[in-house]
């Protein structure tokens, strides 16, 4: 584990309404004043108590709608004092902290392709440096966790003690049923890594369009996120940027009243006694399939020194294939999907292979 970072806890930031889960949600991109304030107005009458809003767009290719700039900034105080939403927008530069911090915006995020780059994530932190504002760090655009531990470090290291991270999914190259695939993995080593740290997830930017958004959400919930960002316009057909992922703010209220929030734990007898029993099930199962391992392993060793008695080599690809195909086909049999079967598999083979060639080097140095 990492050194213990002293970030709060989300119930000691200070932030407005019911934070289990935190619901921040606003369109893709501040557009117009009008647009802003119908946005905000409509997702504080259903409750959401923090608006979200890209001022700077960070935009794939160029001569696309850049965000509105500067301006942005004065419609997202006006609704705040007419709403009491708090408001969130995204920095990428030194002159972004500033403009934002003077315009009073009270939490700030980073996007997942500054998050993927050290020299930028820097920048926001020296400007950061002394103002008591939370921020958000999305995952960067790759699936690598010492680049988003990284940055949160590089912002902690400034004096912000309010840090969470958003799983917006990661960029993929070729048809994909989801605009950044979700890789949960790299969300969950991150928290492990840094129990502390509170994780939101991003519906919009994974999923790209309206109809996965509640899976994705509820997925997020069931792995114990804190929490949403979610892009809400109150006319997303006509959204400037990102109109296939918007939905209006009626639809938001829709897809948080299905969610299912599960409690972590529970006092319950009954519930206690079945996962005891369950759970006592599941360590039998580990230790019996290490028993097979090191049973597997054994044979493995006197092939290897029957191999080396015989002078014939360690590997043998036609029957490392012949496994893998039998194995996938015994595993599709038994509803193991194919990915599962075979990442176990290649590792039980070099270890497999890596038994033979201690074998041999001892044989070697033996003789
Ligand atoms: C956004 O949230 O508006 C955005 C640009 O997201 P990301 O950095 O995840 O692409
Ligand atoms: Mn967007």
């Amino acid at each position: 584990m990492e050194k213990q970072l002293n970030i709060l806890p989300l119930k000691d930031w200070g932030l407005p309404g019911n934070i289990e889960p935190l619901v921040i949600a606003g369109p893709c991109s501040a557009e117009s004043e009008e647009q802003v304030l119908a946005t905000a107005r409509l997702l504080a009458a259903s409750g959401i108590r923090i608006l979200r809003a890209g001022i700077w767009k960070p935009r794939t290719r160029p001569n696309s709608f850049e965000g509105v700039g500067t301006v942005g900034l004065q419609w997202l105080k006006k609704a705040k004092a007419e709403t009491g939403m708090f408001t969130t927008t995204e920095v990428a530069n030194r002159q972004h902290v500033f403009e934002a911090l003077k315009h009073g915006i009270d939490i700030l995020w980073i996007g997942a392709r500054t998050t993927a780059n050290p020299f930028a994530v820097q920048e926001i932190a020296d400007a950061i440096k002394g103002a008591d504002v939370p921020v958000l760090i999305k995952n960067p655009v790759n699936p690598d966790v010492e680049l988003w531990l990284g940055a949160i470090e590089r912002i902690y290291e400034a004096g912000i003690n309010r840090i969470g991270a958003i799983h917006r999914g990661f960029s993929t190259y070729g048809k994909n049923v989801y605009r950044n695939p979700p890789h949960w993995q790299v969300p969950i080593d991150l928290h492990r890594r840094m129990p502390e740290i509170p994780l939101l997830v991003d519906p919009s930017h994974i999923c790209g369009n309206r109809t996965m958004l509640k899976d994705i959400t509820q997925k997020s919930l069931d792995l114990n996120f804190d929490g949403l960002i979610i892009e809400v316009h109150h006319d997303p057909d006509n959204a400037w940027s990102d109109a296939k992922q918007q939905i209006t703010p009626a639809q938001l209220s829709n897809l948080l009243d299905e969610l299912v929030i599960r409690k972590e734990k529970t006092n319950d007898a009954e519930f206690l006694h079945t996962i005891e029993e369950l759970r006592s099930q599941i360590d039998k199962f580990d230790e019996e399939l290490l028993d097979i391992l090191a049973s597997r392993m054994e044979v493995a060793e006197t092939i290897g020194k029957y191999k080396m008695k015989n002078n014939i080599k360690i590997l043998q690809p036609g029957r490392w294939k012949e496994i893998l195909a039998h194995t996938r086909r015994m595993g599709e049999a038994r509803n193991l999907s194919t990915e599962f079967v075979e990442t176990v598999f290649m590792a039980i083979h070099q270890e497999s292979i890596n038994k033979q060639m201690k074998i041999m080097s001892n044989g070697k140095s033996n003789e």
